[in-house]
């Protein structure tokens, strides 16, 4: 059954979290370990993945502040303005994308989603865009803000921050095995982060970056891991990205086939697939190397961003 996510309200979103089921991965391709993933994909069918996490206490801000309007900005398939355009429109919010380069003469699948939500998008150059992690960007195009709620690109703010704190809590309490290791992918690297904060301290956990760059990302870790979260349990394997953010190659795209296929798992290829892929080649070496006679117990998490599987060509 799909579930959508009906009312902005905290307890609303718990459930719905609650509720996100685990899938167990029996497949060759994982030997040694006990895979389960967690689905948060599902949590809605629009507002997906860990973007929820992200949005759900800015929602809740800007609601009781009255603002009528959420501001925020991306790039032409950011999965973070797709959620937003969608949860504007559930929640009765107007919605301002601020995007990253001209408009093309033809809007790519998400632009479409995002307008056809009702999403407002102000399209700005390139050196513009740089501003926009910060709040002087939508003053800069003469947004009038007073009305407004600006969420930063990726929905990377403190708000945001907790919202994966949340996502921690509610996995150390619907965990169906107790799991040794944790595996995210990263962006901006705050959900990483954030998850070092949230989840108990048994669990490992490792971050798989999804383009190049790794010094940006530690630096996120440490700033959303609260400070005095056991740095050491986070791990972040920089070369996961195949090339780059949104690179794509033969071997990534026949895993991910391969996959959906055989433990009936969607993912896309700019971000799971490349944490899955870490993963696998992990178990390959520890087959090849020792056997260690214990199977860890690897809870994935899926951070949703199916949308963006239509910008593959
Ligand atoms: C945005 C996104 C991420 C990255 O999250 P960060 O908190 O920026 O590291 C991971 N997976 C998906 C599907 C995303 O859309």
């Amino acid at each position: 059954m799909v579930r959508y996510l009906t009312e902005l309200s905290l307890d609303a979103f718990v459930d719905a979290a609650e509720n996100v089921p685990y899938q167990q991965i029996n497949s060759e391709l994982f030997p040694n370990i006990d895979l389960w993933v967690r689905r948060d994909d599902l949590i809605d069918p629009i507002i997906s993945g860990n973007k929820a996490y992200k949005l759900i206490y800015n929602l809740l801000e800007a609601r009781k502040l009255g603002k009528d309007t959420i501001v925020t900005c991306g790039g032409a398939w950011s999965n973070h303005i797709h959620a937003t355009a969608a949860a504007g429109q559930r929640f009765g919010f107007k919605t301002i994308g601020i995007i990253r380069g001209e408009r093309p003469p033809v809007l790519g699948a998400m632009l479409q989603d995002a307008e056809r939500f009702g999403m407002e998008l102000r399209f700005v150059c390139r050196s513009d865009y740089r501003k926009c992690r910060e709040l002087s960007l939508p003053a800069s195009l003469g947004l009038k803000m007073e009305g407004s709620w600006f969420v930063p690109e990726g929905g990377a703010n403190s708000l945001g921050a907790s919202g994966v704190r949340l996502l921690g809590r509610v996995i150390r309490e619907t965990s169906p095995v107790a799991f040794d290791q944790c595996w995210v992918a990263c962006g901006t690297g705050l959900s990483l982060g954030a998850l070092a904060s949230g989840l108990p301290p048994t669990i490992k956990l490792f971050g798989v970056a999804v383009l190049k760059a790794e010094k940006s990302i530690l630096a996120a870790v440490k700033e959303w891991g609260l400070a005095g979260s056991r740095p050491m349990r986070t791990t972040l394997i920089a070369d996961g990205h195949q090339g780059g953010y949104g690179k794509v190659n033969d071997r990534l795209l026949a895993f991910q086939k391969e996959l959906e296929q055989k433990a009936y798992l969607p993912i896309d290829h700019v971000y799971t697939a490349k944490v899955i892929y870490a993963l696998m080649r992990r178990c390959t070496q520890l087959k090849q190397g020792r056997h260690s006679k214990r199977q860890w117990k690897v809870l994935l998490v899926h951070t949703g961003g199916l949308q963006g599987r239509r910008g593959i060509v």
